[in-house]
C-alpha cells in the first residue's frame, strides 16, 4: 500500500513523483516502458519550449541535464536525459516498476481503490491512498470512468501526430535554413517525390555537431488512443521517415553522408484524451492572460495548432510579457475523491491544451499534483478539499513561480 501511485514518467509524473515523495509519501512511479522521461524520451522531443512559470523542479532538471552536459541552448540528449532521471528518481526514493502497463482501475464509492498492471504475462495489483494520472492520454482517468474529453469541439480530431528522427553525418558547413530546406521539400512534394501533409520542414540542431533533429513527419487524421490506429499512425510516419531521409541524401549537399541516428521509440502524441474537471482551461483565459484565485502555475508559451487536418500550423500568442495561470480545478474531477491528473491529459480545451502541453509547464502542474496529494494525504482529505492557498505557500517554497 502506497500512500500515491503515479501512472506515466514523462515530464509530468516524474515531477509528481519528486514532489509528493519529498514530502515523505511512500510513491510508487509505473511507467509502460523501460526508462522514465515520456515524450523527452521515448518520442525523441528534445527541445524544451521556453515560457514564464517554468519554476520549482523544472530548473532542478536542468541543472541535472548541465552538470551531465546533455543541454546546449533549450535543445537536450534524450539519451542521457533516461540516465539522468534514473539517478534523480532513485535519489529521491521514489520506488520506480517499469514495463508495467496500467490496464484496470477499481473504483468505489468515488475513491480508487486499486489499480492493474500488466506485463509479460504478469498482472499486479496496486493500491494507494492517491493516484495520480500522468499517463498523457488520461488512461488512468478514463479507465476510472471519469468524463473524457477528446480533441477539438466540433469533431473530436486531435492535433497530429509525429515520429521525431534524428540523423548524423551531417555536413553543418552546407546545412540549409528550415526556409531554404523549406522550399526544396515543397517543390519535390509538388512533383510527387515526397508525401507529408506538413507544409514546411521543422529541424532543430541536437548538442552535438553533425546532428539534425526533425520534427517535422505529420499523420493526420488518427485517434491517437486506438492502438489499431496507433499502428496505422507509427507505420505512416516511419514510411514518411524512410522517403525524407532518401530524399535528403540524393538531394540536399548536407545530408549527402547522413545516417539514421535514432527513431523514437513511438509516435510523438500531442493531444488525446483530457479529463472533464470541476474547471475547464479555454483559449479565451489562455489568449486574455486569465489570473485564477486557485492558480497552481502559470504558462505564456503560445497555443501552438499543428493542422488536424492536413497542412498549416497556427500560432497564437498572448499580450508581449503576459501569462495565464492555470487554477487547481483543472486537475480533479470532483466525482472521484482521490485522484489527480497532470500534464497534457488536465481539463483543457483543444487550444488551451495546445499551450501548457509544453514540457516545462507539463512539470510544473505535475509538481503542483504531488503537492497537492500530500496535503490531501496529511488530513485525509478529497483531492477537492486540499487548501488551495496552503498548497500555494507550498508550492512557493518549494521554488515554483507563483
Ligand atoms: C511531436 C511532438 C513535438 C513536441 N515538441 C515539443 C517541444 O519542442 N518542446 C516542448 O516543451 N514540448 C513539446 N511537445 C509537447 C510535450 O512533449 C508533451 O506534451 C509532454 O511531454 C507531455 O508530458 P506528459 O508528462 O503529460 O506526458 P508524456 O510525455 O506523454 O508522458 C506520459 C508517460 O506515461 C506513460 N504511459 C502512458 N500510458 C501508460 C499506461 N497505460 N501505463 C503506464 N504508463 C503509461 C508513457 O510511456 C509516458 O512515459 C511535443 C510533443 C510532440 C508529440
Amino acid at each position: 500500500m502506497y500512500s500515491v501511485i503515479v501512472v506515466g514518467g514523462g515530464p509530468a509524473g516524474i515531477a509528481a513523483a519528486v514532489a509528493a515523495r519529498r514530502r515523505g509519501l511512500s510513491t510508487l512511479l509505473v511507467e509502460r516502458y523501460g526508462f522514465l522521461g515520456g515524450m523527452a524520451t521515448a518520442g525523441l522531443v528534445t527541445p524544451f519550449m521556453s515560457t514564464l512559470g517554468a519554476g520549482g523542479l523544472y530548473p532542478e532538471l536542468i541543472g541535472r541535464l548541465e552538470k551531465w552536459e546533455a543541454m546546449d541552448g533549450r535543445n537536450f540528449d534524450g539519451e542521457l536525459t533516461k540516465l539522468v532521471l534514473d539517478e534523480w528518481l532513485t535519489e529521491e526514493g521514489v520506488d520506480l516498476l517499469f514495463h508495467a502497463l496500467l490496464t484496470g482501475v477499481k473504483v468505489e464509492n468515488g475513491k480508487i481503490s486499486s489499480i492493474t498492471v500488466a506485463g509479460k504475462g504478469e498482472e499486479l495489483e496496486l493500491k494507494a491512498s492517491y493516484f495520480i494520472d500522468c499517463t498523457g492520454d488520461g488512461d488512468l482517468a478514463a479507465l476510472a470512468g471519469v468524463p473524457m474529453n477528446m480533441g477539438r469541439g466540433e469533431d473530436r480530431l486531435c492535433q497530429p501526430m509525429t515520429t521525431c528522427f534524428q540523423l548524423g553525418g551531417v555536413d553543418d558547413e552546407l546545412m540549409l535554413s528550415r526556409e531554404k530546406l523549406s522550399l526544396l521539400y515543397n517543390k519535390a512534394k509538388a512533383e510527387g517525390r515526397l508525401k507529408n501533409p506538413r507544409e514546411n520542414v521543422l529541424w532543430f540542431y541536437t548538442i552535438r555537431p553533425n546532428e539534425i533533429h526533425f520534427n517535422t513527419t505529420r499523420v493526420v487524421g488518427k485517434n491517437p488512443v486506438s492502438i489499431k490506429e496507433l499502428t496505422e499512425a507509427e507505420l505512416e510516419a516511419r514510411g514518411q521517415i524512410a522517403q525524407m531521409f532518401r530524399w535528403l541524401k540524393e538531394e540536399v549537399p548536407a545530408f549527402k553522408d547522413a545516417y539514421i541516428l535514432r527513431i523514437a521509440t513511438q509516435i510523438g502524441v500531442r493531444e488525446s484524451r483530457t479529463i472533464k474537471g470541476a474547471y475547464q482551461l479555454t483559449e479565451e483565459d489562455v489568449l486574455g492572460g486569465r489570473k485564477f484565485l486557485q492558480s497552481i502555475g502559470k504558462c505564456s508559451y503560445p497555443i501552438d495548432i499543428h493542422s488536424p487536418k492536413g497542412e498549416g500550423t497556427t500560432i497564437a500568442t498572448l499580450a508581449p510579457g503576459d501569462w495565464y495561470e492555470i487554477p487547481y480545478t483543472t486537475l480533479y474531477n470532483p466525482g472521484f475523491k482521490n485522484l489527480l491528473a497532470a500534464g497534457r491529459c488536465i481539463s483543457s480545451t483543444h487550444e488551451a491544451q495546445a499551450s501548457l502541453r509544453i514540457m516545462p509547464t507539463c512539470m510544473v502542474i505535475g509538481q503542483a499534483a504531488g503537492l497537492a496529494a500530500s496535503l490531501a494525504q496529511a488530513d485525509g482529505l478529497s483531492v477537492e478539499q486540499v487548501p488551495v492557498e496552503l498548497l500555494q505557500t507550498e508550492l512557493k517554497a518549494a521554488g515554483a513561480d507563483l
